[in-house]
């Protein structure tokens, strides 16, 4: 165990209660808190439409299938991301194009290699907001609607961020949030994809169990008796357990969010002071979700990144690295493909611990702890 760990559960008698709450009430599958847990995320972030979902891999899947891209289809994505998000491509056998990010400074998905990457075959882009600041919405935006391309919003990182004035997730035409154990809203496995289109909520939702026309809640509460299989399905439901726990997270999110704003803000001035840092997103202003703090070492390599988290292990404070590169894993590996700013970003940087309740004593110590790591 760390002492100062990654993140920390934002559990308490609130979450312990809700669980309880679902057992008793002898329903414990999808049912009534899936449909209150769709209803107030839809709500909080203003989209019309939301499917309660297993995990946010499945939410990635189930959105490639209602856009009904499939083999041969070429689909844009960032390398800096979780492998989830090209895992899903291949998941329809389709084929994962992967893309640069801007530079360490906005480490996302570079709208100028986009275009560069757009084919005859290109269907849809998927992009995600790391560390829940906003991708280049505009640009991406602009050449989605000029090469008629669909854009899925891998938003894990972003619940609640915004984009002038308008929440994450509901700029493309589907938005996927993961409820994993130490995302902003933890479940521990759990997501959700939202959508303010009829037939794409319609479609996912049967895509989500078999392909059924009912699901055993309806059939419980005597509102179907027979049911048919339209299509090939998947059971990708969410359960009212961790539906209870995602309501319960939902309401304490933004409280948790503004804890995390301050993080960053101490973070930003006690780093300052050190030349060979630089924080990812400085000049950007909109409300962030802060999923995780990111640095970069400058004029640096992957053995001085490794020394240093090592030198941070040792003192008890867990790092991590978002991300490895997702072109570089074995399964993507192909050496005619290189995207120079990524693979520097993933050699350079240290996530550091990021959650509502560090103490000015915890940050002042892991700051301390890097200017010693680095002139060591
Ligand atoms: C966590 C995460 C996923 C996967 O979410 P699961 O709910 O674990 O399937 C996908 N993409 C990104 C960017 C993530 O952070």
């Amino acid at each position: 165990m760390y002492k100062i760990p990654l993140f920390n559960l934002n559990y308490g008698k609130e979450e312990e209660e809700a669980i309880l709450d679902t057992i008793r009430s002898k329903w414990i599958s999808t049912g009534p808190k899936c449909i209150e847990l769709e209803e107030s995320f839809s709500g909080l972030l203003g989209s019309k439409y939301a499917v309660s979902l297993s995990n946010c891999t499945s939410a990635l899947h189930l959105s490639l299938l209602a856009l009904e891209i499939g083999p041969g289809s070429e689909i844009i994505v960032p390398s800096l991301t979780f492998a989830a998000t090209a895992n899903a491509v291949k998941y329809v056998n389709a084929i994962p194009v992967f893309c640069d990010i801007i530079g360490p400074e906005n480490p996302t998905i570079d709208p100028e290699q986009i275009i560069k990457l757009i084919t005859s075959k290109t269907r849809a882009i998927i992009i995600m907001h790391y560390a829940g600041f906003p991708c280049e919405l505009n640009k991406i935006l602009k050449i989605a609607k000029k090469y008629d391309l669909k854009v899925i919003e891998d938003a894990c990182h972003a619940p609640l961020s915004e984009f002038n004035g308008k929440k994450i997730g509901t700029f493309g035409d589907i938005g996927c949030f993961s409820f994993f154990s130490n995302k902003n809203i933890s479940t521990g496995e759990g997501g959700i994809a939202i959508t303010d289109n009829k037939k794409l909520y319609e479609k996912i939702k049967l895509l989500r169990s078999h392909g059924m026309t009912s699901l055993s809640y309806d059939r419980y509460q005597g509102h179907a008796t027979r049911y048919d299989i339209l299509e090939l399905g998947y059971n990708y439901r969410m359960d009212d357990m961790r539906a209870s726990l995602a309501l319960i997270q939902l309401k304490k999110l933004e409280k948790d969010i503004l804890n995390r704003i301050q993080v960053r803000q101490a973070y930003i001035e006690l780093l300052s002071e050190i030349d060979e840092i630089l924080v990812p997103f400085l000049s950007v202003d909109t409300f962030s979700s802060n999923y995780i703090f990111p640095l970069i070492l400058k004029n640096s390599d992957f053995t001085k990144r490794d020394f240093l988290r090592g030198f941070l292990e040792k003192k008890s404070i867990q790092t991590s690295v978002h991300y490895p590169s997702v072109h570089l894993f074995s399964i993507y590996y192909n050496d005619s493909v290189s995207l120079p700013k990524t693979e520097y970003y993933s050699d350079n940087e240290i996530s550091l611990p990021m959650h509502g309740k560090l103490t000015d004593d915890n940050l002042s110590f892991i700051t301390n702890s890097i200017k010693d790591g680095l002139v060591e």
